[in-house]
């Protein structure tokens, strides 16, 4: 219920002679301030009670205020007063002054009086509560705040402070950053945050939302996040800050007015350290809500039922605390024993916490963003990713080969670098496979060094840097895969990987190439500059893009000048290993065609016997047209080759393949 609704029940119990009323708030002075008034409107005397000052405005001779003076005295007063009675509670648990009460009711009924005991504990003793009201008064909402603001700024104005202008959007932006707040404290709040500004920016949101840490501060269910970055710091992730900064819209009184229905949530899944947490906290940044982190393992209690209340208390928490970005991290862990598309036994706890948990998220009607994060499916309950409870479900994948300049570029500039001082290209030419994270700790570590070695940063020390981190992709490569084949038709990428995209990672790594010395190297196509620069993956994923399908027979030869390509092993296809796609290569050329093809930079395709016949190429082995989903008796071999985009049919059977030892061809 809000202010005005609250105040008319009021009105009607008082009017009905309610005797007892029992108002739990914080918010003393805005509610003796709207008593008075509605005791004024129905014609009301109203008199106040405090421990200190006693009844005030008093009758008959003076004496100590005492509870005990007060209940002794209301009989002087004439019928029709209301009596509002603060400080109350360390008394109501007396015997004497229940019984006294009690003793009073029928009085206080004949002659219409009303007691409201108002202040932060409400508890009635148990022998009032048929005779009593307990009423839980709610915070100021948006109608209240926009008069206290506007009564603020007029403030600030007398006090002769600078002029700060204000737009629509911006003043509904200040008003719902402090929403949950008292009125007192989001004065105090705009005081301290809009002090000495003649314009905003984001730190004056982030010092609003600051002042909500409290509320969150006494439940263990709930950290409060300060917001430090903003959508600035993340890099790349294009079409996530796209998508983002249209919900972000969506919040404006414009859009209220419009009818436009207030945004859920998103699910990010992905990549360790790819940013999505940094996401969420830009996010909460970006709308100008707090970041409320809920730990949903906090929420599991031993007793039948408490993991359920557990969770409604923390949601109503947050409800109170509402605009907010509620963030929860790695649910998959979370909720990690609910039943899966998988099947298996199920958690009953967890089922119910889970849907309970959804209930709550496709009813509410207040402004809370929900931020579900999580590195894998395994264990990800199936009815969170059905469609319609997020907005979008997000995959963050390792950043490209832009992203990770950029990313390079964030982390030295916020050291204090100049990003232009280091060869930032090269080095994130060198670096796929590395996540956000990694990109950042190559930038640290590089600064520990040089400053341990007595020296300013050089390329040098992040060169050595980024030669001593080992990405976590090359150990987690099978799952990074798997996830990545699992998010393909499930979610949108948070990158945009368009055309244009990689034509433009291809320009800037060809801009990278500054390494060719002499005249010769200049004339080499890029995909040699590459790999004459040691950078054999990049050469070999060049080799195909400008060819645009490629024999491995082809690839061989083309970079036998710049590695071994020619040895014992084959390759074949990992769901089906008689699957035969070429052999008589080195370990070194598998391994990295291999990698390719599982990350998906590069793709195999079947191909035209006779292109090899034609290349005087050929394995002495079974044909195979076409890779088949039965598992073959023998070894046949399929003709294929590569391309760097996916064939139309049979991309899934052979999205893997494995290095083999057939012998020679
Ligand atoms: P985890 O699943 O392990 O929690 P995550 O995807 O949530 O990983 P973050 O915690 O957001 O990753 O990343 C860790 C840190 O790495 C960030 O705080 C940030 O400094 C850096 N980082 C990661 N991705 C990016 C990015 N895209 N742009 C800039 N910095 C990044």
């Amino acid at each position: 219920m809000n202010t005005e609704a609250i105040l008319d029940d009021l009105r009607s119990r008082i009017e009905a002679g309610y005797p007892l009323l029992f108002l739990q708030t914080w918010e003393e002075e805005r509610w003796e301030h709207e008593l008075a008034e509605l005791t004024l409107e129905i014609e009301r005397g109203l008199v106040t009670w405090t421990i200190t000052g006693g009844l005030q405005p008093p009758v008959g001779e003076a004496t100590e205020p005492s509870a005990w003076e007060l209940l002794l005295r209301l009989g002087d007063y004439p019928p029709g007063h209301v009596f509002l009675v603060k400080d109350f509670h360390a008394w109501i648990s007396d015997p004497v002054i229940v019984r006294r009460l009690r003793d009073l009711l029928s009085g206080l009924i004949a002659e219409r009086k009303t007691l409201i005991f108002l202040g932060p504990v409400a508890e009635i003793p148990f022998d009032l509560t048929k005779d009593s009201v307990r009423i839980e008064l709610p915070l100021p909402g948006y109608e209240d705040l926009q008069s206290e603001f506007t009564a603020a700024m007029a403030q600030r104005s007398e006090a002769g402070e600078a002029e700060l202008t204000l737009s629509d959007d911006e003043q509904d932006k200040l008003i719902k950053a402090v929403m949950g707040l008292s009125t007192q404290e989001a004065r105090k709040a705009w005081r301290r945050a809009l002090h000495g500004r003649t314009e905003l920016n984001d730190d004056v949101f982030t010092t609003l939302i600051s002042e909500k840490r409290t509320l969150a501060s006494g439940s263990d269910l709930l950290e409060f996040y300060d917001l430090e970055e903003g959508v600035g710091d993340i890099g790349g992730l294009d079409a996530l800050k796209e998508w983002m900064a249209r919900r972000a819209d969506a919040y404006s009184p414009r859009a209220r007015e419009q009818g436009i229905p207030l945004p859920k949530g998103m699910l990010l899944l992905g990549v360790q350290g790819c940013g999505k947490s940094l996401t969420a906290r830009a996010t909460a940044r970006l709308l100008a809500f707090p970041l409320i982190r809920l730990d949903i393992a906090n929420l599991l209690g031993s007793a039948r039922g408490e993991s359920e209340k557990n969770m409604r208390s923390a949601l109503a928490l947050v409800e109170s605390i509402a605009p907010a970005v509620l963030w929860m991290d790695e649910i998959e862990k979370g909720f990690a024993g609910v039943e899966t598309d998988g099947g298996g036994g199920g958690d009953a706890t967890m089922t119910r916490l889970v849907g309970s948990f959804l209930t709550w998220m496709s009813d509410i009607q207040k402004p809370i963003f929900v931020i579900a994060t999580a590195n894998s499916v395994q264990n990800l309950p199936p009815e969170m990713l059905r469609r319609g409870r997020f907005d979008e479900l997000f995959f963050v994948d390792l950043p490209n080969f832009e992203e990770r300049k950029h990313i390079l570029g964030i982390h030295l500039k916020k050291r204090g670098w100049k990003p232009e001082q280091f060869d930032v290209n090269d080095l994130a030419a060198r670096s796929e496979g590395f996540s956000g994270a990694e990109l950042e700790q190559i930038v640290i570590t590089a600064m520990i060094d040089a400053f341990g070695q007595g020296h300013i940063m050089q390329h040098e020390d992040l060169e050595r840097s980024w030669r001593s981190t080992v990405p976590l992709s090359v150990t987690m490569e099978d799952k990074i895969f798997a996830l990545r084949n699992w998010a393909q038709d499930r979610c949108r990428r948070a990158t945009s990987d368009s055309r244009v995209t990689s034509m433009l990672e291809s320009e800037a790594r060809d801009d990278a190439l500054k390494v060719p010395v002499d005249e010769e190297e200049k004339s080499l196509p890029a995909w040699a500059q590459l790999a004459h620069s040691g950078q054999l993956k990049a050469a070999l994923v060049e080799y195909v893009r400008t060819d645009g399908d490629v024999l491995f027979p082809e690839l061989a030869q083309a970079l036998s000048r710049y590695m071994e390509t020619s040895g014992d092993q084959g390759l074949a296809a990992r769901a089906n290993p008689n699957t035969v796609l070429w052999a008589g290569m080195s370990q070194q050329l598998c391994e990295l065609i291999c990698e390719l093809v599982s990350s998906k930079r590069l793709y195999i395709h079947p191909t035209d016997p006779e292109r090899y016949k034609a290349a005087q190429q050929s394995i002495r082995l079974p044909l195979l047209k076409e890779p088949t989903d039965n598992r073959l008796p023998r070894a046949a071999w399929l003709p294929s080759s590569l391309r760097c985009a996916p064939h139309a049919v049979h991309a899934a059977r052979l999205a893997r393949i494995g290095r083999m030892k057939l012998g020679g061809n």
